[in-house]
């Protein structure tokens, strides 16, 4: 599926979407440049599961954990230079958890993350004008996530 956004909210929207059909144990991976608006995305995944948190970059920690009842983890792996560093985290914990998983950067650990996972893509189009981003999501064969 590819979506197209012209502006932050509809990103935040597209987040929130998603987040109405995921169950606990789903691991949904999240690419793109700096500055695309994954935090955005996940800012309204976030609040599609009902967290009032202000969420951020989780840039120093790895993984943060926000409470609700689904509850999400969410990973940023831009500092982490492999699958083996990310193994000290525990992360495997978290992939089989009782939440979420939201995965920033998961493309530099492809290794570690299950091929059933639905992976994210967000875009620039520099032709397309400063705030548009295309949002490719490839809903994995373990979700059941459903978006309009
Ligand atoms: P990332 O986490 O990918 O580094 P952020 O979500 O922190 O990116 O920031 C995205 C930036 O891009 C924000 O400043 C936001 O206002 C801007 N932006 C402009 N247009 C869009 C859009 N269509 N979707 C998301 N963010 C956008
Ligand atoms: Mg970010």
């Amino acid at each position: 599926m590819i979506y197209e956004s012209y502006n932050p909210d509809t990103t935040f929207e597209i987040g929130q979407k998603l987040a109405a059909n995921v169950r606990a144990g789903d691991i949904i991976c999240l690419v793109g440049d700096l500055g695309v608006g994954k935090t955005i995305f996940t800012q309204g995944f976030a609040a599609g599961l009902g967290i009032d948190t202000h969420i951020t970059s989780p840039t120093f920690t790895i993984v943060q954990v926000y409470e609700a009842d689904i509850p999400l983890y969410h990973f940023d792996m831009y500092r982490i230079e492999d699958a083996q560093e990310l193994e000290s985290v525990g992360y495997q914990d978290y992939f089989w958890g009782k939440g979420v998983c939201l995965v920033e950067w998961a493309n530099k650990v492809k290794a570690a993350i299950p091929d059933t996972a639905t992976w994210i893509t967000i875009e620039k189009d520099m032709t397309m004008g400063l705030d548009y981003r295309k949002i490719l999501i490839d809903i994995g064969t373990s979700n059941q996530i459903v978006l309009e």
